[in-house]
């Protein structure tokens, strides 16, 4: 048994190995292309489902590869998850919208509340907190128009007392915290009633075609109705459809995302839309 293991283990360790080298690549490629400018903001609009206006814009993070073109996160997720990396990439980025949200004030526009996502890597960072707080005094940041998006996996396991002491001290300085993906991680419901966030995030995969499977549609009135007990508020992302919109804001979803409304745009193309005064 023991030969046939060792068998067994010699195309697994392979495949590893080209992983591991795949993600070493990436890590590199992305720590090259930060002082190049590779690496750039979009912006999602969220719209207010009641009265169509925009109310804010979600940061996605984009790389513009020398010869692959325009990249999404899952292409360099590596970055993210990278100990060393990841906390350098999102002081850059954070760096960068900041910039892009001073020349839209010089401009006299105003793109309402800046959601930011900081993966578990970085929040597991000890000092990403007065980091963030910091960062947003320099540059003189209205913190009430500022969102740090969470998934509920930082809370999990051993990381919690920590994680839970970051989520509140955030929201001291006054930036607002959404969990990110409500329902696809590992949290509990009973960790709601431990700690506050502002805003629950109603993945994706739970808008795709809700209209099919029941199922589905009970998850978001669940979630819905959970935010609204805990004096939260409610953002569906993926939204493609007018019959979703419509669905979401029956059903009393404050705010959506989705190709329904917007794809994520450069900063040339939120300024145009933030001119435009565009309702939905
Ligand atoms: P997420 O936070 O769940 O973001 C929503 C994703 O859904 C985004 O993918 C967005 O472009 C996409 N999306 C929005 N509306 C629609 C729609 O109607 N249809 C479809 N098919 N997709 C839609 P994206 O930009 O590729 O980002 C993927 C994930 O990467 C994000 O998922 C987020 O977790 C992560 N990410 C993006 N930017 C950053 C960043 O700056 N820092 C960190 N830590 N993570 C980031
Ligand atoms: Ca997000
Ligand atoms: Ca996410
Ligand atoms: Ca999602």
């Amino acid at each position: 048994a023991k030969n046939s293991g060792r068998n067994q283990v010699q195309p697994y360790t392979e495949k590893m190995g080209a992983a591991v080298i795949e993600r070493a690549r990436i890590v590199e490629e992305v720590s090259l292309g930060l002082p190049r400018g590779e690496l750039v903001p979009f912006y999602q609009p969220q719209i207010d489902l009641n009265t169509g206006e925009i109310t804010g814009f979600e940061m996605l993070a984009r790389w513009h590869h020398p010869s692959r073109g325009l990249l999404s996160p899952h292409a360099f997720w590596s970055a993210f998850e990278d100990h060393r990396l990841s906390l350098r990439l999102t002081a850059y980025l954070f760096d960068k919208v900041m910039q892009d949200l001073r020349r839209l004030s010089g401009e006299g526009l105003d793109a309402g509340c800046i959601a930011f996502n900081v993966s578990n890597i970085a929040f597991g960072h000890p000092k990403i907190v007065p980091a963030i707080l910091s960062a947003l005094r320099s540059f003189r940041y209205p913190v009430k128009k500022f969102e740090i998006e969470v998934t509920e996996d930082v809370l999990f396991g051993r990381n919690e007392q920590p994680a839970i002491e970051k989520l509140t001290s955030l929201r001291n300085g006054g930036v607002s915290v959404a969990l990110d993906d409500f329902g696809t991680g590992n949290a509990s419901l009973s960790h709601l009633r431990r700690f506050k966030v502002d805003k629950l995030k109603i993945d994706k995969s739970f808008v795709d075609d809700f209209n099919a499977g029941k199922g589905d549609r009970a998850i978001i009135e669940g979630i819905i109705g959970i935010s609204k007990g805990f004096g939260m508020s409610v953002t569906a992302e993926g939204v493609e459809k007018l019959d979703q919109a419509i669905a979401l804001k029956q059903m009393g979803c404050d705010t959506a995302q989705g190709y329904f409304f917007e794809k994520p745009m450069s900063y040339e193309g939120m300024i145009d839309l933030l001119r435009s005064g565009k309702k939905y």
